[in-house]
């Protein structure tokens, strides 16, 4: 059974879950592919009224949802709850807009004859999702599939089984027809063999770049349309006119969100010279305020990480940081706590040749860099094999959008948190992935753009 719920705060073994069986797997793909073959024939605003229900079924049940999610993963209570909320929107804007969104795009054309491409579905879709945002990061992807018609099979990762079985449950009793969300607790082969199968016509995979790599390669070989949703090491660029104060109240929230365990939660905090000495001073009298315990108890500010394992590769890579020649401005001490916890931590003097230098530290670490130059801070913020997202703090917006722009990334806020809503569209790119979610375009990531010409 490699499904399993271990509280990552008390270390329990909370509840194991059987693997998926064969006859699971051919049902969810028959189911689905039969749905599929319904759905096309139904108009799209048909699934908007069930697609309003689930969003008022998670607002009813945030509180018990909530639970689960910080029991499988370990987040703070009130950012489970606030998760089940950002899944809410997300649907109900899909129920709102999505059929609206899909009408067909007319095209003019030299051709005689009206010409215009139809937004249809394809068939089913499986979803490979990570541990995170247990269930944000189902909804980035099942709202907007749903609406277009598109069913889905999920695989969720082995520590959130709680969380997927929760979803699947929320879709289900929302009225949801069947195959339109089923959940399976499937090995590496398993989904690999769902992929090829003819049925399964895309693959949308939020998660690191090795387990991108991996299936991506299984999605080629079967020619299937996938996307990549992978990891970041987001910059966080202070210019020299920047409001100290601002940057920081901004950086370590950034920075301490989701116990730092966010792909778009910034880990190279790059500062103006003439700004650096005071940032990293209050960025540190920040972190210090910090109190770790109970994800449940309202009083705790950093929670543990979501496992034994995640926080052993953290530990190893600012252990190998250091070894590297960075140095410890502040944290990485051991705290007395039965859970997964790693102190939140800067970094500073980090060199390129340093191993880390290139590695994203997916845990409560701050990497603290020094630049005399805004093109030094953009050559900085772009040497990275990752490209997903990133946050510019200026005094002066059109300034600070003039830096954004040559960020090679997915997305880049401006004197902002990066937030992920459904209107706007979130992915990257370089080693960060590629393909969008959420927004018109990814809305239509998973569509046929037919073009139908009537002369
Ligand atoms: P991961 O190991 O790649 O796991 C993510 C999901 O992929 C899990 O369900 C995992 O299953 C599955 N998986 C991995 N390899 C697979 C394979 N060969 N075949 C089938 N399924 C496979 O990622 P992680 O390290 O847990 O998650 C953190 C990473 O995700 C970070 O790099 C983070 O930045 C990135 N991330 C990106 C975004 C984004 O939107 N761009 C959002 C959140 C997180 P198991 O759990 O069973 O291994």
């Amino acid at each position: 059974m490699a499904y399993k719920t271990v509280n990552p705060y008390t270390n329990e073994l909370v509840k194991s879950y059987p693997d998926a069986t064969s006859t699971e797997i051919e049902a969810a793909l028959s189911t689905g592919n039969s749905l599929y073959k319904k759905w096309r024939d139904e108009p799209v605003n048909s699934r908007a009224v069930i697609l309003h229900e689930i969003a008022d079924r998670l607002r009813e049940n945030e509180d018990e949802l909530a639970k689960i999610a910080t029991t499988d993963m370990g987040k703070l209570y009130a950012e489970s709850k606030g998760e089940v909320e950002l899944c809410a929107i997300i649907a109900d804007y899909y129920a709102d807009n999505g059929a609206e969104m899909l009408k067909p795009t007319p095209l003019s054309s030299r051709n005689t004859g009206d010409a215009e491409i139809l937004h249809q579905a394809t068939g089913i879709l499986m979803m490979v999702e990570p541990w995170n945002f247990p269930y944000y990061q189902i909804m980035r992807v099942f709202a907007p599939n749903f609406m277009v018609g598109n069913p889905m099979i999920l695989k969720h990762a082995s520590n959130t089984p709680g969380s997927a079985a929760a979803f699947e449950k929320i879709v289900k009793d929302a009225g949801a027809p069947e195959g339109s969300l089923t959940n399976l607790f499937a090995s590496y082969d398993q989904v690999a063999d769902i992929i090829a199968d003819p049925r399964v016509q895309g693959v949308a995979l939020t998660g690191s770049k090795r387990g991108g790599q991996s299936v991506a390669e299984t999605a080629a070989k079967s020619l299937k349309k996938n996307s990549m949703e992978l990891g970041g090491s987001d910059a966080f660029v202070v210019l020299s006119d920047a409001d100290v104060d601002k940057a920081v109240d901004l950086a370590w929230r950034v920075r301490i969100y989701n116990a730092g365990q966010v792909c778009t939660s910034d880990k190279r905090f790059i500062v103006a010279d003439n700004l650096y000495d005071e940032f990293l001073k209050k960025l540190k009298a920040n972190f210090e305020k910090l109190v770790p315990g109970d994800p449940m108890d309202p009083k705790t500010t950093i929670a543990p990480m979501n496992s034994k394992r995640a926080k052993e590769k953290l530990q190893g890579q600012i252990d190998k940081a250091v070894a590297g020649g960075a140095k410890v401005y502040y944290g990485n001490q051991p705290i007395d706590l039965p859970g997964q916890f790693i102190q939140p931590t800067i970094l500073t003097d980090i060199a390129p040749d340093n191993p880390e230098f290139y590695d994203e530290m997916f845990g409560p670490v701050a990497q603290v860099f020094k630049v005399s130059s805004d093109q030094e801070a953009i050559d900085l913020a772009n040497n990275s094999e990752l490209g997903l997202g990133g946050i510019v703090v200026s005094a002066d917006s059109q300034h600070g959008k003039a830096v954004a722009e040559k960020i090679e990334t997915g997305m880049v806020f401006v004197n902002s948190f990066l937030v992920s809503l459904p209107e706007l569209p979130f992915g990257g790119v370089k080693g960060s992935g590629y393909g969008r979610e959420m927004s018109q375009l990814g809305l239509t990531a998973f569509t046929n753009e037919k073009l139908v010409v009537t002369a």
